[in-house]
């Protein structure tokens, strides 16, 4: 691309190729989804097999996943552009419901899974067909992963699981689960494996549906087995790796909750702008108030900057560069933003935004989950600080 041709910043990082996959997913996300989303809000479910196989279809669940697979095969570019209009569904339960499909239960399927595990397992996902969950929190252990309980131990042809799991996104409607058990009673990382749990099996249940906060569109579930019996083949990669193998797919878990920061903070202030433009307060519209006008202007600044670092982290991921330390600052930033825009917006809104009416108390609560999901700050910031050297 030549200098000349570039009219925008963003015609600097995108092509034509990438506006036709944007234009895909936005019409899908206008046609299939917003005409849906307060329903499924107010119920506290989407239905997921029949929306994840409207997107199969379109090759959404698989841009970067080869084709060999039924994926689309192509690069870190077109998956940003897939989680940059995912991110604008008005409210973050729907996106964090797929991004665990593509970026939280999958990866670590295609990275380390053998053939059998890839064809049974990752090409209904890709697909549709099937619906997943990523499974690491207990009741026990969530920011310390390795403090998990629950078991599988080898007996013969099988591996038996016990324990329970919580907080399980789409845990009310997966059919298997990308599960992490202890395989051994030894200290260290080297006792945890990664197992696809179909969820058909005697012994599991779904012992809870979660009512929560925000994200009311994507269910969560407590999740208990009692001696679910698994065929040896469900092991992903080698024993005894699993710890390993997850916190590289938390990479790709992190980095998916990302654009989410500055695009709904951005939605979140065009909405806010709509509304104190029109609403007169002590005889003038609220946004012709400079104190106003500066505080949208500061986060208008700090959306800038997270998104050039997300844009710096794909340069980095298409070079073939190791991230963690940037995706780590990217997902402490994107909550720090999401939520000081949410804060600052909603008290623009007054009164309205305390009414459940008004959108803006939809993406107040929602907003939290970045803090938390995925490894909390402080998890972001260990990170950070142990790649440092502190
Ligand atoms: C809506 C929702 C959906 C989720 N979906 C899934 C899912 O699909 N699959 C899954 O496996 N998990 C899921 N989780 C779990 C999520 O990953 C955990 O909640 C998260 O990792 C934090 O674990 P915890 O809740 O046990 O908090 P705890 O580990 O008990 O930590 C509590 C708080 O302590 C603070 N803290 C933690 N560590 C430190 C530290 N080192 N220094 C200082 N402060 C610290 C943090 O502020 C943290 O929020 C989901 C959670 C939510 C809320």
């Amino acid at each position: 691309m030549t200098t000349q041709n570039i009219k925008t910043a963003d015609q600097m990082y995108f092509t034509k190729e990438h506006d036709l996959v944007r234009k895909s997913v936005r019409d899908f996300v206008k046609k299939e989804i917003a005409p849906n989303l307060d329903e499924w809000e107010e119920t506290g479910e989407t239905p997921l097999h029949a929306l994840f196989k409207k997107m199969g279809d379109l090759g959404f669940l698989g841009i970067r996943y080869d084709p060999k697979y039924g994926g689309q095969g192509l690069d870190y570019w077109y998956e940003l552009v897939f989680l940059e209009e995912l991110a604008h569904i008005q409210g973050l339960g729907l996106p964090v419901a797929i991004a665990v499909q593509t970026h939280m239960a999958t990866p670590a399927i295609y990275e380390f899974g053998s053939e059998y595990l890839k064809e049974t397992y990752l090409v209904p996902a890709i697909a549709g067909d099937m619906v997943t969950s990523i499974a690491v929190t207990e009741p026990g252990a969530g920011s310390d992963v390795s403090a998990l309980a629950t078991t599988a131990k080898k007996d013969g042809d099988h591996y038996v699981i016990n324990g329970s799991k919580t907080y399980i996104t789409n845990g009310t409607q997966a059919d298997y689960l990308t599960l992490l058990a202890r395989t051994s009673d030894d200290p260290g990382y080297h006792s945890f494996s990664l197992f696809v749990v179909p969820t058909n099996l005697p012994g599991f249940q779904v012992s809870k549906k979660l009512d929560k906060l925000g994200m009311r569109s994507s269910d969560t579930a407590e999740l208990f087995f009692d001696d679910v019996r698994i065929p040896k083949e469900n092991l992903i990669g080698r024993e005894g790796e699993g710890f390993i193998y997850q916190m590289q797919q938390f990479q790709h878990e992190r980095f998916s909750a990302i654009p989410g920061g500055y695009i709904v903070a951005k939605d979140i202030i065009d909405l806010t702008l709509d509304y104190i433009k029109g609403r007169v307060v002590f005889g003038k519209p609220l946004i012709k108030r400079e104190l106003l006008q500066h505080r949208l202007a500061q986060w208008l600044t700090e959306i800038e900057c997270l998104k050039s670092l997300t844009y710096h982290i794909v340069q980095m991921k298409m070079a073939g560069l190791e991230c963690t330390r940037e995706i780590s600052m990217g997902k402490l930033k994107a909550a720090k933003v999401l939520q000081g825009v949410a804060a600052d917006c909603i008290q623009m809104f007054g009164g309205m935004g305390f009414m459940n009416e008004a959108l803006i108390t939809r993406f107040y609560r929602d907003a939290r989950i970045i803090s938390v999901g995925g490894g909390a700050d402080e998890v972001m910031c260990q990170v950070i600080a142990r790649l440092e050297g502190f």
